[in-house]
């Protein structure tokens, strides 16, 4: 397979990871509702309870792509996701990576890794590897000739509006112009030369990104954080080359909780259900090669219209599940969400 056979066969790729119980879980003897019994299925054991009131699993399988399951490393997860997106921009593509999931699914685990601690490559997340591969990538012999440069920016969009991670927070404007170009007006772009300056960035990114609101990480389970690797030519406009954009997305549990009704929290619950409900629309517009893809409907579509158009946008879905029995009704939103057939 040549690069671009790779490229091709990866334009749009929905992947389901299942995270392990956690101590708190074990300790509860939480019930694992989850299992993988084949790299294309994931299977869900809903217990369900007849008028009768004998008991039964309602088995529910889901395909997809990619299923890795609780014993899957951050490095299998990137290989058979990101790995490809990232060969393909050198190719000229636009190509993005979404982590889907309830808050505690292990989105952040998968994109951002963990921090704490030294980084070890087990503890390395997707951002990390792939700004590893970027940088492999750049001085191989056949893309070193395109004399091209990375170019590194991060940014979190809450309640609809843009703020840039890599400066203080600052608010930003959207703007598109006539020509449905899409600008983040003022958005850092930092050039990077190595993959350690990239994970540096990314780290007091996320510092900032959880600092600030109330609870740290209520205020970042309800945001989206996009983090956008660049390649531009070396000429004097900097022209783009392609772009990969790495979306941890915010969680996507319904606030039907009724114990926070409060205005502020109804508002930012329904602009994050319309902005994955956009991200659906626009991923499926782009499986069909629709020609109109409805981007306009949240500002996280908007600024990734660039991902959504033209022959070259690749996209990667993970789709991050609890295998625990009290998130049940969470893992079925969110396997059906990603559902392949939808997203095809
Ligand atoms: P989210 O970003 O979706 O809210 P996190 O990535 O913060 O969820 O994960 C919640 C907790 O579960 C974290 O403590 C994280 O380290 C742990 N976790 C998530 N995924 C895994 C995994 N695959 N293996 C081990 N621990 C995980
Ligand atoms: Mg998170």
């Amino acid at each position: 397979l040549s690069a671009s056979d790779l490229v091709e066969a990866h334009r749009i790729c929905v992947c389901v990871r299942k995270r392990p119980l956690n101590k708190q879980e074990v300790n509860k003897k939480e019930i694992d509702v989850v299992s993988v019994p084949g790299k294309g299925a994931v299977l869900v054991h809903e217990p369900k309870q007849k008028v009768d009131l004998t008991k039964y699993l309602d088995n529910q399988v889901f395909q997809f792509d990619y299923c890795f399951d609780e014993t899957s490393t951050n490095d299998l997860v990137y290989r058979f996701t990101a790995k490809p997106l990232v060969q393909s921009i050198f190719e000229g593509a636009m190509a993005t990576c979404f982590a889907y999931g309830q808050t505690g699914s292990g989105k952040t685990h998968t994109m951002g890794g963990d921090f704490t601690g030294k980084l070890q490559n087990s503890s390395k997340g997707i951002y990390a590897l792939a700004a590893q591969d970027v940088f492999a990538l750049l001085s191989q012999r056949r893309y070193a000739s395109l004399d091209l440069c990375p170019y590194v920016s991060f940014f979190e969009i809450y309640n609809g509006k843009v703020y840039d991670l890599l400066n203080k927070k600052a608010k930003l404007r959207v703007l598109e112009d006539d020509r449905q170009q899409v600008q983040v007006v003022g958005l850092q772009e930092e050039y990077v030369s190595s993959a350690e300056e990239v994970i540096k960035m990314i780290e007091m990114g996320s510092t900032c990104r959880t600092s600030g609101q109330t609870s740290a990480n209520a205020n970042s389970s309800r945001s989206h954080a996009v983090l956008q690797i660049a390649l531009r030519c070396s000429d004097r406009a900097k022209t783009l080359h392609g772009k990969f954009s790495l979306v941890d997305l915010a969680g996507n549990e319904r606030g039907t909780d009724v114990s926070c009704n409060d205005r502020s929290t109804l508002v930012e619950t329904a602009e994050i259900n319309r902005s994955l409900l956009a991200l659906k629309e626009c991923i499926r517009s782009l499986g069909r090669n629709s020609d109109h893809i409805p981007f306009r409907m949240s500002t996280l579509t908007k600024v990734l219209r660039d991902s959504f158009i033209g022959e070259k946008s690749r996209t990667c879905m993970i789709a991050m599940v609890s295998p625990g029995m009290a998130s049940c009704d969470y893992t079925m939103n969110t396997l059906r969400y990603a559902d392949s057939e939808l997203m095809r």
